[in-house]
């Protein structure tokens, strides 16, 4: 299967139900990218800060920049120009931060809030307390230059599709009680950014309404360690 028939296939089976394809395009090159992009994907996500600029410098200005891995505060600057959503957002620090730069550049900045929903203790996030503890705060009811578009989670690696689908039922009944509590009068709190290439189906199944594919769009990555951003 090619870059385009994956692309044309997926766009035939998730825009009907209205998911949206974030093609995840970190470690693959230009051309792969171009490939996704002629055969009409515009939605692509990083997870490393520095290689989600260079392509941005690299590769058509009409793409939509997504960050899907942690971001830290001193890196915030690199991506505040031109980012279209940060997934992986997870402390009222970074959305301070996130806030601050948005406004230097004029702009107001989606996010959505990484929660931990997987039975490993490797992967970011905020617990649910730390999630209403955050809406919580004075300081973020001040943050005029972020706004909060719904949840991400990333659902444990195991092949036991009653432990995924349980973390993804969760994170669906979480984004929808924060829904019904704290942004009631916000039609914008909208996206429940959960599911990858080996768990999609089971996430739509349960609610998601965007799905970050990388292998099951551009092939396997060759297995590279790096460091966190
Ligand atoms: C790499 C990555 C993906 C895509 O992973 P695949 O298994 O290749 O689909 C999705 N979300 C995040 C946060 C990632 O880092």
């Amino acid at each position: 299967m090619s870059i385009t028939s994956n692309i044309n296939e997926l766009h035939k089976e998730l825009d009907p139900i209205g998911v949206q394809l974030i093609a995840i395009s970190k470690t693959k090159p230009n051309e792969d990218i171009l490939e996704a992009y002629n055969a009409g994907q515009r939605a692509f996500g990083e997870n490393q800060v520095q290689e989600l600029v260079a392509k941005y410098e690299e590769l058509p200005k009409d793409i939509e920049w997504h960050l899907v891995g942690h971001l830290q505060t001193n890196k915030v600057k690199y991506i505040a120009p031109f980012v279209h959503l940060i997934h992986s957002v997870d402390s009222l620090k970074v959305l301070e931060e996130i806030n601050k730069h948005a406004l230097k550049n004029n702009r107001i900045i989606d996010c959505l809030l990484q929660v931990f929903i997987a039975d490993e203790d490797t992967k970011f996030g905020l617990d649910h307390a730390e999630l209403i503890e955050l809406f919580r705060d004075e300081a973020f009811s001040t943050l005029k230059n972020i706004r909060i578009r719904g949840l991400m989670g990333i659902a444990s690696n195991t092949e036991n599709e009653r432990i995924v689908k349980e973390e993804f039922y969760e994170l669906k009944m979480l984004f929808d009680g924060i829904k019904a509590t704290y942004f009631r009068k916000e039609d914008s709190f909208d996206t429940l950014s959960m599911g990858m290439s080996s768990d999609y189906t089971l996430a739509i199944e349960q609610g998601s309404n965007m799905v970050r594919l990388g292998s099951t769009i551009f092939g396997k990555r060759v297995i590279k360690h790096y460091k966190n951003n």
